[in-house]
């Protein structure tokens, strides 16, 4: 059967960033290890550029987010408080017959005639084995080869000449439980915890145990404190870090898309309660769910926050090339929300590997969630740690003793209605839940409260993907024999491509072109990624940046020295052309004038 085509392009892809040098599979001279990719030559520069990208859009461009760079080990009470060591888990079942692992939740559903057995017996030595077992096979396929499937299964088991006992048939529908390539019962998932475990000193008792951090978001809630204090920002403000993060994941899938070790890109940005809005601006503003809703405004609730960050990422996206039709979104239902999330919006790319609908959709898989995770975070640490993670808000006060007094009643109950339900979902015991809960609303009155976070979290491995799939493309070329070529263009918006200009002397055995080429490259390589090259015919050094996604290619020829010869322009010397990787169209500009038209296209 031949190959899906969503396959060969991943496959090209792969192929691409490994002969180019964009993705290298870690560890391969070792024969690999599953889950880990590295980045060469091509890669990092493109890596560097999108967190460069981010990091400037996020932190250096916006007045009211700054950035954190925390380490990665960190105190294992927070990925307690975090719920990490208790539910960080994905189910994990294996293969009866092959132990190939899977996600139990990410199989395939399945349906047909399931084959059950009590067991099996030797008839030449007697010996039985009563493990019971089961193959599905769809509806119409001979039972025999559930038979054989099962014959095998025992064979493993110890038994030579296998009799199978008790089989019974069953119909089955919309199943995870049988393996979808062999129809093989699996194992009972068990939860499995994604979090590497390390150990912290010399002894690696129990007690030293200490986690890889599965994602960057943690730190900047242990720090908030501190970051508050220092920065002297006022809430509403944003904390930004981007860094590694570390997963087991079950079944790593998908070339780079599921790795193991990973980077993010978070912000958590702390809002107030909206009771704390309504009390300082008389009512809480909601903005339309569709469209970016401009500069934001004091009278925000956390509706309108979430919505304009999910519109503010999806400029984001824009602005790197990501076209809105290759973006989808998912809005997560209450049924899939965390008890303690308002709200949550995963932008996803439609990547080669997406999986289409009846109809022929693509919806697409998850870059980044956009989480109204309510104050459940700060005040789980704040639970755990014992350290206050509230803030005093002057306005607050002021505006709140100034409500009548319905109104502070009305809004008091409502914080405390919000603060017992997050202390009871919690665990906390009732009463005590209530008394806490009292504790908090009155807080308000006074200006108290634990702010609220946005969070936008993106990966940045998952981002890299997506821009060399958007990228790709193909171009045949027929030559004058009539000999065809086909060849691959990275078409990467400037912004984010590896090499910005790559600077070539049309001859190279021609030393003042060469000469001029070297002198124009040393001028522009302290303000982006230049490559200079002057090996092979000017067409093979074209095709090689085509092929690296460089958007320009210089070009220093004759009439750079000799004038350009004809046109409204003749005689004008020390030009250079320009040629533009996505149509081949060529230019002429002032060598002088060749910074800054590129930094104009480049940042
Ligand atoms: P998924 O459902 O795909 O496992 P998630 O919802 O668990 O992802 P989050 O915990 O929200 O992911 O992490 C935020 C972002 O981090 C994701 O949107 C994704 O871009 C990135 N990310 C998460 N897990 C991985 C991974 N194993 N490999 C690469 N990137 C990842």
């Amino acid at each position: 059967m031949a190959e899906p085509k969503e396959n060969v392009l991943m496959e090209k892809l792969a192929s691409l960033c490994k002969r180019r040098g964009f993705i290298f599979q870690s560890s391969e001279i070792y024969g690999g290890i599953q889950g880990f990719w590295d980045y060469g030559p091509l890669g990092a520069e493109l890596k560097r550029n999108v967190k460069e990208l981010w990091w400037s859009s996020m932190t250096r461009m916006r007045d009211d987010v700054v950035g954190l760079e925390a380490t990665i080990i960190m105190h294992p009470a927070i990925w307690r408080a975090s719920g990490h060591v208790d539910t960080f888990s994905d189910p994990m079942c294996d293969c009866l017959l092959t132990k190939k692992r899977f996600r139990a939740d990410q199989i395939e559903l399945q349906s047909g005639n399931a084959y059950h057995f009590t067991g099996a017996k030797d008839t030449t030595s007697a010996k039985e084995v009563s493990e019971p077992y089961a193959v599905l096979l769809a509806a119409g396929k001979p039972p025999e080869s559930a038979r054989k499937t099962a014959a095998q299964f025992y064979a493993q088991r110890g038994l030579q000449a296998v009799e199978l006992l008790g089989e019974r048939m069953e119909k089955v529908e919309n199943s995870q439980r049988f393996n979808p390539e062999n129809g093989s019962l699996l194992t009972p998932p068990v939860p499995f915890n994604l979090m590497f475990k390390t150990y912290v000193g010399p002894t690696a008792t129990e007690a030293d145990v200490a986690y890889l951090r599965p994602e960057t978001a943690q730190a900047i809630f242990a720090q908030f404190k501190n970051v508050h204090e220092t920065s002297r920002q006022k809430v509403p403000f944003g904390v930004a870090q981007m860094g590694k993060a570390f997963r087991n994941e079950v079944t790593p899938r998908n070339y780079t898309f599921r790795s193991r070790e990973f980077e993010q890109m978070e912000l958590e940005f702390f809002i107030k309660p909206d009771e704390a809005v309504e009390a300082i601006t008389g009512s809480v503003t909601t903005v339309p769910e569709t469209g970016h809703p401009g500069e934001p405004q004091p009278s925000w609730g956390w509706q309108a926050w979430h919505h304009y960050w999910v519109q503010e990422r999806v400029r984001f996206y824009e602005g790197i090339g990501l076209s809105l039709d290759t973006l989808g979104f998912h809005r997560q239902t209450p049924a899939e929300l965390a008890h303690y999330a308002r709200a949550c919006t995963d932008i996803l790319f439609k990547f080669p590997f997406s999986k289409r609908d009846e109809q022929g959709n693509v919806a697409g898989d998850e870059l980044e969630g956009i989480a109204a995770r309510s104050d459940f975070d700060l005040s789980q640490h704040e639970r755990s740690s014992g350290k206050s993670m509230g803030i005093f808000d002057e306005e607050l006060r002021t505006a709140f003793g100034k409500l009548p007094p319905e109104k502070q009643t009305e809004l008091k109950d409502r914080y405390y209605q919000a603060r017992l339900k997050y202390l009871t979902k919690s665990g906390v015991p009732v009463a005590e839940a209530g008394a806490a809960a009292q504790e908090d609303a009155d807080g308000l009155a006074k200006g108290q409260y634990i702010p609220h976070v946005i969070e936008p979290s993106a990966g940045v491995d998952r981002l890299i993907l997506a821009l060399l799939a958007n990228a790709f493309s193909e171009v045949t070329e027929t030559d004058a024999k009539g000999k065809s070529e086909t060849r691959v263009v990275l078409k990467f918006h400037p912004r984010v491509a590896p090499i910005k200009v790559a600077v070539l002397p049309l001859l190279k055995n021609k030393p003042e072109l060469a000469a001029k080429a070297r002198a124009i490259f040393e001028s522009l390589r302290g303000h982006m990624m230049a490559f200079h090259d002057e090996a092979g015919s000017i067409g093979r050094r074209y095709a090689r940046q085509d092929e690296a996604g460089t958007p320009f290619c210089v070009t220093v020829d004759f009439e750079t020295f000799e004038g350009i010869k004809d046109g409204p322009q003749a005689g004008v010397k020390d030009t250079v052309t320009i040629r533009h990787r996505d149509d081949g169209k060529q230019e002429r500009i002032a060598a002088s004038e060749l910074l800054t038209w590129l930094l104009a296209r480049v940042r």
